[in-house]
């Protein structure tokens, strides 16, 4: 943990003049609460996963007081939240929405804005509004955790549903599925399952998405069973489908959404392949697509190189090598022949879904597909103890919340992460591009890679996690220079980022600028209509509002 001891000054959002600030302030506070508003203007302490801060990014990529709310309001209803919006249309004070702020990676609880007003909506607003078991249905506000909807689902005794978690799952439910994140479960597209939205718009007007735009259904906790099943039972309604305008965007805060839960398969098998070489990775990926496409790899499909073997066990890199720039590859073979993996540079982590006779039969042609690679090794749970990463993923992928993920954070002291994330055809040319450019890159800086395939359905994204230590400004810069060489050279190549860090956000959506930026003027068009004064997270996914555009603000 680092903390800073200075004392710090305000911060005040920009164009606000300080006693205008000090002014619209006060009168929030009279409105919400006095404790209800908290000016940031003590040292920042970083915490850690399940006590982070909401006052900065805890892994911040720059000076640890850049990206910084100037103040912290949790409304409790969609109605203060409401009052909230019209605050910041009053004053012109920008202001910058979070579920819970655990969006580590992607800036955690940071406004992109320095000096927005952070509305933290999961402090407050964090009830599970409906489980619906014979719809297999949810209804969740900003503050429901992973976790918290694991739980309960779990203290209902609802054996028959099954939630779909991330990686690490104390994030929030509506903060992930809203950024497009991803669990591994058949139910892993978050955004693809999820029906129905409560939006307060920049202006302050509520809607109500999809099937709950039918003011019956509006009464979500109506006592009348008839009427608050309606809303979740079909995602589209009438008309333009809007939802997807307030996903990686500024348009709207989500206060509500509803989402399908997945139904109990009937029994659940992880497995494991390791492959011995590195040039293994054309094949497989080969190998995969069509068995993903067609569903005998039943969830997104997670293929690691060996360096995360050895960093998930948790223990820093200086135990392997003291040296300077990336570490040998051969140390990291020779660390893992040690352990019960056995050595390996690819390893493959699926499950299998239903009853035993249904995942034998797809269980059997993966078998024979993958030792078409020779050398292939399927792992044999039962010689792993149970703390092995494998139990991990087989929690994950049976929709249990985990944190065992975040082990290889310490693969370095402070450590802190940020993603590259490009999206490529599931092919194997791609998938050899794409080391290839990103070790490239990383030996340019001296960093460690640690790349991983996560196999949607027709696309697969190369998530490589650079570690970093964040105290030291030089590793951070490296970070960050390193990440756009990389963007920019999958750009050149056709491939985008499905979703990246508050820093980057303008070089990536700048790569998605086919006829003279076309998209992008039309996500400014829809800005400046929805959003007259620009307040609502400026420049979040790149999208500014007229009164900042040209004005020095894209990094
Ligand atoms: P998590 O709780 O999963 O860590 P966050 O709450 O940090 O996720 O959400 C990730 C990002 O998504 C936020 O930085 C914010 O830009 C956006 N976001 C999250 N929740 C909402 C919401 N309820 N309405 C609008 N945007 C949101």
């Amino acid at each position: 943990e680092t903390q800073s001891t200075k004392q710090r000054s305000p911060v005040y959002p920009p164009g606000v003049e300080r006693r205008v600030f000090d002014e619209a302030v006060n009168e929030l506070r009279d409105q919400l609460g006095a404790d209800h508003v908290t000016l940031n203007n003590q040292p920042l302490k970083d915490g850690w996963y399940m006590e982070h801060p909401n006052t900065h990014d805890m892994m911040y990529v720059l000076d640890q007081d850049e990206l910084v709310p100037s103040a912290m309001v949790y409304p409790g209803s969609t109605e203060e939240v409401q009052q909230v919006v019209r605050w910041a249309n009053k004053y012109h004070i920008p202001i910058f929405p979070i579920s819970m702020g655990r969006n580590f990676g992607y800036g955690g609880a940071a406004p992109r804005v320095r000096g927005s007003v952070l509305v933290d909506l999961g402090r407050r607003m964090n009830k599970i509004l409906d489980i619906n078991p014979d719809d297999y249905t949810c209804l969740v506000e900003p503050g429901v955790s992973f976790f918290a909807l694991y739980d309960e689902v779990k203290r209902r005794g609802y054996n028959h549903l099954w939630i779909d978690t991330p990686d690490v799952g104390g994030g929030s439910v509506i903060g992930n599925t809203v950024d497009r994140g991803v669990g591994y479960t058949p139910y892993g597209d978050h955004w693809a399952v999820h029906s129905g939205l409560e939006v307060v718009l920049p202006t302050a007007e509520v809607i109500r998405t999809g099937m709950g735009a039918l003011p019956g259904n509006n009464t979500v906790l109506s006592t009348n069973p008839f009427l608050r099943m309606q809303w979740q039972a079909f995602p589209y309604g009438f008309g333009p489908y809007s939802d997807g305008i307030f996903s990686q965007s500024n348009y709207g805060i989500v206060t509500k959404m509803g989402m399908a839960l997945m139904p109990n398969p009937g029994g659940f098998e992880s497995f494991a392949y390791t492959f011995p070489k590195e040039e293994d990775l054309t094949q497989l990926i080969e190998i995969i697509r069509p068995l993903r496409i067609s569903n005998i790899l039943e969830n997104a499909a997670q293929l690691r190189h060996v360096i995360q073997s050895i960093a998930v066990l948790g223990k820093p890199r200086s135990t392997y090598y003291k040296g300077e720039g990336a570490i040998p590859i051969d140390i990291i073979h020779k660390a893992v022949s040690e352990t019960a993996l056995g050595d390996h540079t690819w390893i493959y982590f699926g499950m299998s879904y239903g009853p035993p006779h249904i995942r034998k039969y797809k269980l059997d042609i993966i078998d024979a597909e993958f030792n078409k690679v020779p050398g292939a090794q399927r792992i044999d749970p039962t010689t792993l103890s149970p703390d092995e990463y494998f139990w991990a993923r087989d929690k994950i992928a049976s929709g249990t919340p985990d944190v065992q993920e975040l082990r290889w954070v310490q693969w370095v002291p402070n450590g802190a992460h940020i993603a590259f994330s490009p999206v490529s055809p599931i092919r194997g040319a791609d998938a050899t591009r794409l080391i290839e450019m990103a070790r490239r890159r990383h030996d340019e800086f001296g960093i460690d890679l640690l790349p991983a395939f996560i196999v949607g359905l027709r696309e697969m994204h190369l998530i490589v996690e650079i570690v970093f230590d964040r105290t030291d400004g030089a590793r951070r810069k490296a970070a960050l220079d390193c990440l756009r060489a990389m963007i920019d050279d999958a750009a050149a190549y056709g491939y985008g980022e499905y979703r990246t860090h508050l820093v980057l956000m303008d070089q990536i959506a700048g790569t998605y600028n086919w006829n003279d930026g076309a998209l992008m003027k039309f996500n400014e068009k829809l800005k400046d209509a929805l959003d007259p004064n620009g307040i609502l997270a400026p420049g979040r996914c790149g999208i500014w509002p007229r009164k900042y555009r040209g004005r020095g603000w894209e990094m």
